[in-house]
């Protein structure tokens, strides 16, 4: 089966739904092309005395908005299209929020399950420094992404402030809280994903409450979904995955304890009284809520006519192939895109790079609330709009996110 091409995914979604709203050839073009792009090839010393060379790239998609914004991701299918695709969604996550940022991606070429913590500490700082030409704090603040977690943010924050000479805590996001880091961000985009969930179990006329929930992906935005969903939602998580697979028991699972077992194990799997399952089978279960937290391309024209949830909550970005929208679409499942479900993250990022700004820090239940404020508005503008353009979630929300960047692009002219 042929992977799709996420970039070219992305700017099909630019495309369809610009000529939709009407908007002129070159602003689609200025949409859909990134800004910068910046590839570094850079040497790391490993364990073994060894030198090794390792690829690296930061793409900056659109500033028209704001500084840019967007994860650091490390994983051996790393590619530019894949950045560059990531950056975009940044872009129109941003937009969908209200929150005043461009996006950005970046990633780096490697398997972190088969480095050491030293060699991902000299991966992080050498990349660190080669990209440094482009990010900063008023610039391109960097967060987590896949396999890249609070400790990465702390060595990029302490790679950039030794290079500049003082200590700059709004370089990242989703640092630790004892380096600047704010309250809630660790759980932020699940956080997010769950309140909108809430909404969207709403407007179906369903409750949350005893839910049936299925999760692929046990990182940080899945494993804290399934926890928030069933700590604070009441949901029963019938199944989770991680990249070994998955498990379902249909009573219910306690997210905390899979938790526990993961951590000894290094895997969910072989979880006592629940069933082996694969990554494709827990796409596939019987449930209400579905939430890929995973990686891109998961659900496609493949699997879709069998996809059986009754709202899709993409906690991922870009599990959903352009195509396998459309057919879920038509089965009547309620998808909530990747560019709205997700930006919990970006927003307590926006919020934690506010408080470094202002060396001045919320508590958590201020973070809360204004997170549920933002959330809950922004799935509410964007379900108004499809329902008056009649048309799905994901197209609600591209035409949210297009209309304010190309308006911010209109009111700035073009330079010089
Ligand atoms: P993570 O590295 O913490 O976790 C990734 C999880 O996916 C792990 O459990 C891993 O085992 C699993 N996985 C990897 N390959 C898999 C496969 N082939 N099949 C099934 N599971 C697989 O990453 P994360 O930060 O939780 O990111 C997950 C997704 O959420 C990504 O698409 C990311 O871009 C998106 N996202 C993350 C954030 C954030 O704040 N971390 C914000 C918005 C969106």
């Amino acid at each position: 089966m042929a992977v799709p091409n996420p970039y070219e995914s992305a700017k099909q979604h630019v495309d369809r739904v610009g000529k939709m709203m009407g908007l002129d050839d070159s602003t689609i073009e200025l949409l859909k092309t990134p800004r910068r792009e910046l590839g570094v090839n850079f040497p790391v010393k490993m364990d073994d005395g060894s030198v090794r060379m390792f690829t690296g790239y930061r793409v900056q998609h659109n500033f028209a908005r704001g500084p840019c914004k967007g994860g650091i991701r490390y994983h051996p299918n790393v590619t530019l299209d894949e950045v560059r695709a990531l950056s975009m969604w940044m872009t129109w996550k941003c937009a969908v929020v209200g929150i005043p940022y461009g996006g950005a991606k970046g990633g780096v070429i490697c398997n972190p399950k088969q480095l050491s913590l030293g060699e991902l500490e000299r991966i992080t700082r050498r990349y660190t420094s080669e990209i440094s030409v482009i990010i900063g704090p008023t610039k391109d603040i960097p967060a987590p992404d896949v396999y890249t977690n609070a400790q990465t943010m702390a060595w990029i924050m302490d790679t950039y402030s030794m290079n500049v000479g003082y200590s700059v805590p709004g370089i990242v996001t989703g640092k630790p809280i004892e380096i600047g880091g704010s309250r809630g961000r660790e759980e932020a985009t699940s956080r997010g994903v769950m309140y909108i969930a809430r909404e969207a179990a709403k407007v179906e006329g369903m409750s949350l409450k005893g839910a049936t929930v299925a999760v692929q992906g046990f990182g940080n935005v899945g494993w804290n979904a399934a926890r928030l969903l069933h700590q604070e939602s009441g949901c029963k998580i019938v199944a989770v995955s991680d990249s070994s697979g998955g498990i379902y028991d249909p009573k219910g699972l306690d997210p905390l304890k899979v938790h526990e077992h993961k951590k000894s194990a290094d895997s969910v799997k072989d979880y006592l009284g629940a069933k082996n399952i694969s990554n494709e089978e827990l796409l596939e279960l019987e449930c209400d809520v579905l939430v890929p937290a995973a990686l891109e391309n998961v659900i496609t024209k493949d699997n879709a006519s069998r996809i059986k949830a009754k709202i899709v909550v993409e906690g991922a970005n870009g599990p959903t192939t352009p195509e396998a929208d459309m057919m879920l679409l038509k089965k009547g499942i309620m998808l909530v895109p990747d560019i709205l479900a997700n930006a919990g993250g970006v927003t307590v990022s926006y919020f934690e790079w506010v408080q470094d700004l202002q060396f001045l820090f919320w508590t958590t239940e201020q973070i809360k609330e204004r997170l549920n404020e933002i959330m809950t508005n922004a799935f509410a503008k964007v379900y108004e709009n499809a329902k008056s353009q009649k048309v799905d979630m994901r197209t609600g929300a591209y035409m949210v996110a297009l209309k304010d960047v190309a308006r911010a692009m209109e009111l700035r002219g073009v330079y010089p």
